[in-house]
């Protein structure tokens, strides 16, 4: 008998879904983890390479996959870890303007954990306008949040951050995260996914928070706000514009 591995979705608990998942970082890499046994379709959408620098919460990978392409270095671990190769694909590309609306009606439901706004924001908009929902997750420092924005109505991301920031702004790369810090947001993410793919709450309306300085989490309400460009009672975004996406990075 095969045995299920501790911390991870039960096995084919999510057969036949499919997931995009938007970045494959440090909070992308213990989310694939966690859904490696449920069967579901893994999208995976990244550019980057494995750095060194990052190896210590980007769990996926190993010393010998440091300078390799993120996305076959990720395939390569998730087939060792029993899931299928016909569950797994890779868009060799950031999410953009031109593939986003496309990338999220393809599935079922997206997971971004981004490192910048700019990305945050265009999932969010792509995720509304493609009726899908989307789980956030975002970490610096000793902190993390993650949430859930159901396919309609809200509130969603424009209703707490309403637009990218302009300005920089100081993310993981720049400020540091703690590894264990944003694995727990990571596996946070999977059980959302979970939660959500499986007709659960998921904790609709509320950012859930770690604060990694006094180890507690906190659910926060996030009110919908009338106003909301996206999702509030007269929206003025009714389209992906290109513009509206390139304020600069980074956060996370
Ligand atoms: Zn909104």
């Amino acid at each position: 008998m095969t045995r299920t591995r501790p911390l991870r979705a039960s096995r084919g608990v999510l057969s036949g879904r499919r997931i995009l998942v938007i970045g494959v970082g440090g909070l992308g890499c213990p989310l694939l983890l966690a859904l490696a046994d449920s069967d579901a379709t893994l999208v995976l959408c990244d550019d980057d390479q494995v750095d060194l620098s990052n190896l210590h919460r980007q769990v996926l990978f190993e010393a010998s996959d440091v300078g390799r392409d993120k996305l076959e270095a990720a395939r390569d671990a998730l087939v060792r870890e029993g899931v299928p190769n016909q569950h797994i694909e890779l868009i060799h590309s950031r999410l953009l303007p031109e593939n986003a609306l496309e990338l999220a009606r393809s599935v079922d439901l997206v997971v971004e954990g981004a490192d910048n706004f700019a990305t945050k924001f265009l999932a969010a908009d792509a995720c509304h306008l493609a009726e899908r929902p989307i789980v956030h997750g975002a970490a610096v420092r000793l902190d993390a949040t993650v949430w859930f924005v159901p396919p309609a109505g809200g509130p969603c991301y424009r209703c707490l951050f309403e637009d990218v920031p302009s300005g920089a702004q100081m993310g993981c790369t720049e400020a540091g995260v703690l590894g264990p810090v944003v694995g727990l947001a990571g596996a946070l993410m999977a059980e959302l996914v979970l939660q959500a793919l499986s007709g659960g709450e998921a904790h609709v309306g509320h950012l859930l928070s770690i604060d990694g300085r006094r180890d507690r989490l906190r659910r926060i309400a996030i009110p919908a706000r009338a106003s909301c460009a996206l999702c509030g009672e007269t929206p003025t975004i009714s389209e992906i514009i290109e513009t509206r996406y390139t304020a600069p990075s980074c956060a996370a």
